[in-house]
């Protein structure tokens, strides 16, 4: 691999305004998988640790420097949309229909969902870690639909997390089954 470009967080960022705008119409589950991917593999990754600036382009090219920009003598495309990336970072992780409530990310997060008096706290440490636990903080009625991460859809894997919820489920008496769509 010869090329040190490679690809620049701004069209990644717009990817992921697309993809919300796609998902509030259709709801598609395939979207959010997109979604994580972007923001695991890009977004989360073109941050320098030490300054918090992001970088231009992120090259796949093994061993490859990054040139991260500075406060006062850079303003690149991707600095414009690297202002709006943290934004994203809690954007999609819940969504609501009706009386369905989606967890459709696994990222440590709290909700309030004042209208429906429901408040939960997401613990997790994916993808580093394969669980993620939903401590209800406050209760109220409504339907829980929790996404099945795209790299988990071999049958057995589908399988053991959907029965792994509905027997931590019931024991709390809560009605539990396995949707697909
Ligand atoms: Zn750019």
């Amino acid at each position: 691999m010869q090329a040190t470009g490679g690809p620049e967080s701004c069209n990644s960022v717009n990817m992921m305004r697309l993809t919300e705008a796609l998902y509030q119409m259709d709801g598609r589950m395939d979207r959010v998988d997109y979604y994580e991917r972007v923001l695991l593999n890009h977004i989360a990754g073109n941050f320098d640790p030490e300054t918090g600036m992001c970088c231009y382009y992120t090259s796949m090219r093994p061993g490859q420097y990054r040139v991260y920009a500075d406060p006062y003598g850079c303003f690149w495309c991707c600095v414009g949309t690297g202002l709006q990336a943290p934004a994203k970072l809690a954007r999609m992780v819940y969504a609501n229909y009706e009386d369905t409530l989606f967890v459709n990310m696994f990222l440590p997060t709290t909700l309030d969902w004042k209208e429906r008096g429901f408040a939960l706290e997401q613990q997790t440490a994916y993808p580093d870690k394969d669980t993620s636990s939903l401590v209800i903080r406050q209760g109220g009625r409504l339907k829980l639909a929790i996404r099945c991460p795209y790299c988990w859809n071999p049958a057995h894997y589908v399988s053991a997390f959907v029965a792994r919820i509905i027997i931590m489920l019931r024991r709390k008496k809560v009605t539990a089954r396995a949707v697909t769509s």
